[in-house]
């Protein structure tokens, strides 16, 4: 018997800003960013942008972004829903340090470092929902992969990034339809925190790798990390319940990648530097909360890895990352365009 339950109700698309502190390179440059609680908004200079999920300032707490922005999300993938949450925007302003943390946190304690991401919050708290219910038997499966060029290459399987990678392609589960199936990227069992904490090193490690070999490419490249959620309950009738659900947790290309205005755009696809994937993204979001009649996931690898986790009964969350101050102005103007249209 396959669960049926009703969609959760609010709305498919949630999108909240962070902003970073400063930093040591920025101590003689103005901040011109503030954030306001009270209505949502961001004011830039003269400009605000009201009305997002949440802002959040610079003194954000991670434990307040995983409390109020994703663990909803995570319950509802327990429930046989997939969840997606992105961080987006400019190289340098916190995408990464809200998916995995601080420095050093991976390895930390993630139930007290406060610098502890998104990432280890999420398989903690899965580990512990599942382990403390009784009368259910579950797999849990995690996947890693990183989208550099339009390639996807394998964060957890054993080829080097340097080789030829093994074919991995991207198609419909014929036996649950709108599902999307990666083959030729490891799926790996995961029965603890502590694997996937062991499996998110070993991909970092290889994503580390990669960069070193190709200058600048992690602000180039999307990486998308999948913890699938099979639940089986045995009812009091006798019946079976399955429930399956997909988190995924994206932390994305630097959005200067894909340029301010259409002439910066036109461009930089001349000089081969454009971002599909994330181009592409901004559509297929604009098509979803627009009602649009057709959806373009196949434009790209990433919007069609993130098919069945886009749209229809699926949950969305971006968070949004900016620098407060006035040298980034251009790229946190553009970030909040981006963010305020996929509303
Ligand atoms: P991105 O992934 O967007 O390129 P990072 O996550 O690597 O940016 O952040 C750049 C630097 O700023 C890192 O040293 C990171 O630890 C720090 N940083 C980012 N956001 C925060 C924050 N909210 N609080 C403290 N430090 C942060
Ligand atoms: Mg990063």
């Amino acid at each position: 018997k396959k669960a049926s339950n009703p969609a959760p109700a609010r709305s498919n698309v949630a999108v909240a800003i962070r902003v970073r502190p400063t930093n040591d390179q920025e101590v003689k440059d103005t901040i011109v960013v503030r954030t306001d609680p009270v209505d949502r908004s961001v004011h830039i200079r003269t400009k605000i942008f009201n009305n997002f999920e949440r802002v959040y300032g610079p003194s954000s707490l991670q434990s307040d972004i995983y409390r109020e922005l994703v663990k909803k999300q995570v319950e509802d993938v327990l429930r046989g829903y997939n969840c997606t949450i992105f961080a987006y925007g400019q190289t340098g302003t916190g995408k990464t340090y809200t998916m995995e943390g601080g420095e050093g946190s991976i390895e930390g304690d993630w139930e007290t470092d406060e610098c502890t991401g998104i990432i280890p919050r999420s398989a903690q708290h899965i580990f512990s929902e599942l382990s403390a219910r009784d009368g259910i038997e579950y797999i849990v499966r995690l996947s890693y992969v990183e989208i550099y060029n339009e390639e996807m290459i394998d964060l957890l399987g054993s080829t080097a990034v340097d080789e030829k990678q093994q074919h991995i392609r991207l198609f419909e589960d014929p036996a649950k339809k709108g599902s999307i199936v990666i083959s030729g990227a490891e799926e790996v069992p995961v029965r603890c925190r502590d694997d996937v904490y062991r499996l998110l090193k070993q991909g970092t490690e290889k994503r580390r790798t990669a960069e070193t070999l190709m200058n600048k490419r992690s602000s180039r490249s999307h990486s998308v990390l999948t913890i699938s959620v099979l639940i089986r309950e045995q009812l009091p009738t006798g019946e079976e319940l399955v429930k399956q659900g997909k988190l995924r947790l994206v932390d994305l290309a630097g959005s200067e990648n894909i340029g301010r205005s259409g002439a910066e755009g036109k461009r930089a696809k001349e000089a081969g530097n454009i971002n599909t994937s994330l181009l592409a993204l901004g559509r297929v979001i604009n098509a979803l909360t627009t009602n649009g009649p057709h959806v373009p996931y196949r434009e790209s690898k990433l919007t069609r890895l993130l098919q069945d986790s886009l749209g229809g009964s699926s949950i969305t969350t971006i968070i949004a990352t900016l620098s407060p101050t006035n040298s980034n102005y251009e790229e946190s103007i553009s970030t909040l365009e981006y963010a305020h249209r996929a509303m």
